[in-house]
């Protein structure tokens, strides 16, 4: 996707603060940052939210979970933190390169707004 910011992002042609890739997965530091850790992980592959994810990708959101729980005990967050997949416009989505969103270092509210 020639056009997909976070395509970019994955391709080094856009620059972000990436702090962990391999090959399927990378992740970067959100440039709006809603609590003190504020990371989202993305797939390599451009799938446009979780609706177009399939069974095939089932190991690839699985890295995704685990990546974001790793970064989570790199940064120490033991008092708790979020993952978040905002899932089309209605659920705040506005990048349509699917991401999870890891927040922590912050209380967390819930219901989320
Ligand atoms: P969402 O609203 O769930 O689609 O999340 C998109 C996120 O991408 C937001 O939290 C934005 O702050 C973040 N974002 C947008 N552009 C960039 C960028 N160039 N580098 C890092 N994060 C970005
Ligand atoms: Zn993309």
């Amino acid at each position: 996707m020639s056009e997909c910011l976070f395509c970019k992002i994955g391709g080094k042609e856009v620059p972000a603060k990436i702090v962990y890739e391999d090959g399927d997965i990378f992740a970067f530091e959100d440039i709006h940052p809603q609590a003190p850790t504020h990371i989202l992980v993305c797939p390599r592959k451009h799938l446009a939210s979780l609706t177009e994810a399939s069974a095939e990708d089932a190991a690839l959101l699985g890295r995704m979970l685990l990546a974001a729980a790793r970064l989570a005990t790199e940064r120490k967050l033991t008092d708790g933190y979020r993952t978040v997949f905002n899932n089309g416009r209605g659920a705040g989505q506005s990048v349509f390169h699917l991401h999870l969103h890891l927040l922590g270092g912050r209380a967390f509210r819930w219901p989320p707004g």
